[in-house]
This record gives C-alpha cells, sequence and structure tokens, in this order.
C-alpha cells in the first residue's frame, strides 16, 4: 500500500519503519529534521512536507503528540484534509481527546474519507517489536481496511466503538498506567529503604498479587531492567508530560461525564510536580524521584 506517515518520534518512527520492512510504499514527514534523519538512515523515503507525504497516497497514519497538533495537522483550509482524494483512509494513532478524534472524523466523513482513531499501547518497546495493542475507534469497514497495515505494527487489535471511543479507552488504559506507576514506585522504594535487594523485591512483587505491567515490563528503578528507560537515564520511553496530558484528558472526561475518579487526580497532580521540577522530557517511570530517599552515600 501506498502510506504517507507524519509524526516520526519515539513511537512514530519505529512504526513507520515497520509498515517498510514489511513492504508498504511508505513516504514519512515529521517536522523534526533529526526525526527525519533516522528515518531516512534506515532506507524509508522522506517528504519536505506533510502534504508531499500524503500526495496520492492510499492511507495516511499520524502519531503525534497531541490533539493541538493533529487539528494543525488536518483541519483548517490549509490542512491536509483539505488536500486528500475522497477514499483515502486516515489512521491517526496519537493519544488525544475523544473531541478532537470526533472532530476530524467528522470533518473527513464530509469529504469521504474514511477516519480511524487508533491510539496505541505498549511503549516504544512495542513499537519496535511490533506487538502493539491498537484501541480502535470509527466504523468496523475502515477497520477492516486497516487491518492488514495494523497488524504490521501490533499484535492485538480492538474495535472499541464509534468515532473517538479508541481515544476513550486510551485515556482509562493510561490513567490506570499512570497511577499503577507511582505505586509501584512507592513499593520498590519502601523496599529499598528497607535495605532490600531491588531486584529480588520486584521479582517477589512481580509474581505475586501487586505483578502488573511495571514490574513485568518497565521497572522504574535504574538497574533492575536492562531494557527499560529508567536503565537508559530515563532517555526515549514515555515522557512524563505526555504521561501529564493522559491524565489531563482522563481529569477532562471525568468531569464531563460525572465521574469520581480520584487516583486518576491525585496521580495527575504528582506528575505535575514532576515535571514543574524540571523533568517533563524524562520517561514517565522517573516519577520514583518523588518517593525514594536520596543517596547519601
Ligand atoms: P514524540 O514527542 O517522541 O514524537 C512526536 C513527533 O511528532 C515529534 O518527532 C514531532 O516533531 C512530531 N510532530 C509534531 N507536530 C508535527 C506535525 N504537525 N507534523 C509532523 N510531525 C509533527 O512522541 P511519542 O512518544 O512518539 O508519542 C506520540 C503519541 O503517542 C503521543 O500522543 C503519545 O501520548 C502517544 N503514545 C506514546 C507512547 C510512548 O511510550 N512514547 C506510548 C503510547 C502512546
Amino acid at each position: 500500500m501506498d502510506i504517507a506517515f507524519i509524526g516520526l518520534g519515539n513511537m512514530g518512527g519505529p512504526m513507520a519503519l515497520n509498515l517498510h520492512k514489511a513492504g508498504h510504499d511508505v513516504r514519512a514527514f515529521d517536522l523534526s529534521a533529526a526525526a527525519c534523519d533516522r528515518l531516512r538512515a534506515d532506507g524509508v523515503p522522506v517528504a519536505a512536507l506533510a502534504a508531499e507525504a500524503a500526495a496520492g497516497a492510499e492511507v495516511v497514519v499520524s502519531m503525534l503528540p497531541a490533539s493541538a497538533h493533529v487539528e494543525s495537522l488536518y483541519l483548517g483550509d490549509a490542512g491536509l484534509l483539505a488536500q486528500l482524494a475522497a477514499g483515502t483512509l486516515l489512521v491517526d494513532c496519537s493519544t488525544i481527546s475523544a473531541a478532537t478524534a470526533r472532530a476530524v472524523a467528522a470533518a473527513a466523513t464530509a469529504r469521504g474519507i474514511d477516519c480511524l482513531d487508533a491510539p496505541v499501547s505498549g511503549g516504544t518497546g512495542g513499537a519496535i517489536a511490533g506487538t502493539l495493542t491498537f484501541m480502535v475507534g470509527g466504523p468496523a469497514a475502515a477497520l477492516e481496511r486497516a487491518r492488514p497495515l495494523l497488524e504490521k505494527m501490533g499484535a492485538n487489535i480492538f474495535h472499541a466503538g464509534d468515532a473517538g471511543a479508541g481515544q476513550t479507552a486510551k485515556i482509562c488504559n493510561n490513567m490506570l498506567l499512570g497511577i499503577l506507576m507511582i505505586g509501584t514506585s512507592e513499593a520498590i522504594a519502601l523496599g529499598v529503604a528497607n535495605g532490600l535487594d531491588p531486584k529480588v523485591l520486584s521479582e517477589i512483587m512481580r509474581r505475586s498479587s501487586g505483578g502488573n505491567w511495571a514490574l513485568e515490563k518497565y521497572n522504574p528503578l535504574p538497574g533492575v531492567m536492562e531494557a527499560a528507560p529508567a536503565s537508559k537515564g530515563y532517555a526515549g520511553g514515555f515522557g512524563t508530560d505526555l504521561m501529564l496530558k493522559d491524565l489531563g484528558l482522563a481529569q477532562e472526561n471525568a468531569a464531563a461525564v460525572r465521574a469520581a475518579t480520584p487516583l486518576g487526580g491525585l496521580a495527575r497532580s504528582l506528575y505535575a510536580a514532576h515535571s514543574l521540577a524540571g523533568h517533563g522530557g524524562l520517561d514517565f517511570s522517573s516519577v520514583i524521584r518523588m518517593v525514594q530517599k536520596p543517596d547519601r552515600s
């Protein structure tokens, strides 16, 4: 398939590369020259503009930071939607508000363009390995068009419901992830403060009733898990500011439907404080620094 891939960051870069490796005709684009250079070095053709990447594409996939970036890419007179041919399939994998996803879908549908919100879970490891989980909102027929591509980037594909439903599922998941990373950090920090070996403690909890995804794949303490961002200076991975954005989306949504999410609200405040302390660009698992005893050795 002829695919335009817009947004080549920590997630989009490896996702675009997997489509390229699967033999699809990918033209990539990012505003960042460094991100473009990484893809070029991997042999993926890079366009000079989003519109150039999208010209003649059957499918446009985007992986951008937040709602405002998706709105500015697709909507308005200068937006990409005005330039895409009817019959194009648009798959936005960014985590954004369900309201923005629905607005983009409505504008796309009005132009005869199929549109899916398809946010992902699985982290940068899942993006590289092609084992992401996709949570898809939009028409079932559009999902069937997208499925062969999604299968090259992910291992689990769920149809959450109509336009915006993928985003709603995603913020529920990420609210839980944000909370459980803080809980896991507290438990590890408590054990370490008592002199326990963090590797042994993490393994005990992983195989006990406290077992969770952070303990399985993403231990927040440096040195416990070689492949986790914690062991790489919290570089790459899922930025604290992106987690903060998702927890904000969850709180906005909770207010709109009058849901009680006390731990989600507290988690948002803790990541906000962590970001204000200068850690917004670090992987979100660095939140363990808020509860760690200072190293006085
Ligand atoms: P990132 O900041 O690494 O990458 C985003 C990229 O988008 C950047 O390279 C930026 O230059 C580019 N960009 C921004 N506006 C653009 C535009 N108008 N045109 C072209 N490129 C543009 O972010 P990421 O970690 O790859 O995350 C992307 C999305 O995926 C976010 O919504 C995030 O919440 C979500 N997500 C991230 C992870 C993760 O582990 N990193 C996991 C699941 C979901």
